[in-house]
């Protein structure tokens, strides 16, 4: 970009109501990649944006399609593809802050891996916005539960991603189905091939929006130690001892890696969890709920599983593996040192990777700060704990749990403090809350004999 465009949300063609909840919500100024693709969307323009998750990407394409909406035209104008059912529901959660301050404007979420009747139901009661992923759109539209006609914006978020997953076919068929007469963004961290010829049949004399994927070097520091295979896993171990992270990504290349990282660290009493491709649905909800709600210290990834996450910043980023493309190592380690604080990336290589780190070297335009393994003491000898344990309740949504029953049960009924309780998620059949890890326990106990909204609830402690 050759001049920074103007970072304040009010030069933008806003309602004052829009203006008044982007106040509220704490959103001071646009990120780059608001300030570079708002102007252009809210004429009317196709993009196709390269962004990361992290950069306000949602907010970059949510207001412009909250500004082509009619609330009161009772039909689909929004259609959000998106390759997960977890970066799905984030969107619809951003979405839904945004657009707090229109009245009733219904957002829904269609994704596979849950029953289609209730999506029906939901269906029938009419939306506004349709938020999901590309395979259960399919299936709507070819049920004809999902009509299109009316829509006047297309999204299209981690198009890459999508494309590896092998959805190309189903979005061309999604696209084919919407009227001519519309807006289209594209939202990609990466170009491949596929993306220009998406391009190319749907889209409309699109603008190309990048904003520099480069970090600030003064933002997160970049330390790196050699290693040999054997000792690799253990060098984990000794970093968390020595640098005590609160909460850290340690990235693998592979799965099979992950899984043996994750049962050295457990062996060792560390809380960590694995999360990689093979995860049924819910086994992945919960890891990442318990990542989130800090009762989990190090979370376990390969590249793929973890893309898409929208995890507040992170103390370290530890790459286990050299991964062989440099631009994933810049996405890496763009997950700590988020929203100008500093973060810490650990990289570990053998000799056999430095033709890996050479090309890292090349891209980050520095060279490595090489560190011994000798200097990794531990800094002190008390396990390094997550300060929260999570509970699982059996029951969520479906049963009209939200989270507030949860915390005066916890905090009216059982005469806990508010600042022992933290995160509570409500899903539509269970519901977690991180307590204190010194009265988790007593509070499972406690709560199985109590009642929420005026039942018993089975309750169990998530531990590894
Ligand atoms: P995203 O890249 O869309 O996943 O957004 C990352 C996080 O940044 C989300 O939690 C947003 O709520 C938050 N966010 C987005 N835009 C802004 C902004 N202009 N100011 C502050 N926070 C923001």
């Amino acid at each position: 970009m050759t001049s920074a465009p103007s970072a304040d949300f009010g030069t933008l063609p806003l309602s004052p109501a829009t203006l008044a909840n982007l106040q509220q919500l704490g959103y001071v100024s646009m990120t780059p990649i608001q300030a570079a693709c708002l102007p252009p969307a809210l004429l009317g323009q196709d993009l196709i944006a390269q962004a990361q998750t992290g950069s306000g990407k949602t907010a970059a394409f949510a207001l412009a399609l909250l500004a082509n909406l009619n609330a009161r035209r009772f039909a689909v104008q929004t259609l959000v593809l998106c390759p997960t059912r977890e970066l799905a529901d984030q969107v619809t959660t951003e979405i839904r802050r945004l657009a707090r301050a229109d009245d009733n404007i219904k957002v829904v979420t269609l994704c596979g891996g849950v029953p289609l009747r209730g999506q029906l139901a939901t269906l029938e009661h009419g939306a506004h916005i349709v938020v999901g992923t590309p395979g259960r759109l399919m299936d709507h539209l070819e049920r004809g539960s999902l009509q299109l006609d009316a829509l006047n914006t297309l999204v299209l978020d981690e198009a890459d991603r999508m494309l590896d997953m092998g959805f190309f076919d189903d979005i061309v068929k999604v696209a084919k189905q919407c009227p001519k007469e519309r807006q289209t963004l594209l939202f990609s961290a990466t170009y491949p091939e596929g993306i220009a010829q998406l391009a190319k049949q749907f889209m409309r004399d699109p603008l190309t929006v990048a904003v520099q994927a480069q970090h600030s070097s003064a933002q997160i520091e970049q330390r790196w130690y050699e290693v040999n295979d054997k000792e690799r896993l253990h060098v984990v171990s000794q970093l968390l001892l020595h640098l005590r992270p609160a909460s850290t990504i340690a990235f693998c290349n592979t799965k099979a890696q992950c899984r043996d990282l994750v049962a050295v660290l457990q062996a060792q009493g560390f809380s960590a969890l694995a999360l990689f491709g093979e995860l049924e649905q819910r086994e992945r909800d919960q890891v990442l709920v318990r990542f989130a709600n800090r009762s989990c210290s190090v979370l376990v990834a390969t590249d793929v599983a973890a893309r898409g996450l929208d995890i507040a910043s992170l103390a370290a980023v530890i790459n286990v593996d050299v991964t062989p493309d440099p631009e994933v190592h810049i996405h890496r380690i763009g997950r700590t040192g988020r929203a100008g604080e500093s973060g810490l990336a650990l990289n570990l290589a053998s000799l056999d990777e430095m033709g890996h780190v050479g090309k890292i070297e090349q891209l980050q335009g520095r060279e490595s700060d090489w560190h011994p393994v000798s200097e990794l003491t531990p800094a002190s000898t008390k396990p390094l704990q997550p300060p929260m344990v999570t509970l699982h309740i059996q029951g969520g949504r479906k049963e009209k749990i939200r989270p507030g029953d949860v915390l005066g049960a916890l905090t009216a009924d059982l005469g806990y403090q508010r600042e022992q309780v933290g995160k509570i998620n409500v899903n539509d059949w269970s519901t977690y809350v991180a307590v204190d890890r010194a009265i988790a326990q007593q509070v499972a106990s406690r709560l199985a004999t109590t009642k929420i909204k005026g039942k018993s609830v089975k309750v169990r402690v998530l531990e590894d």
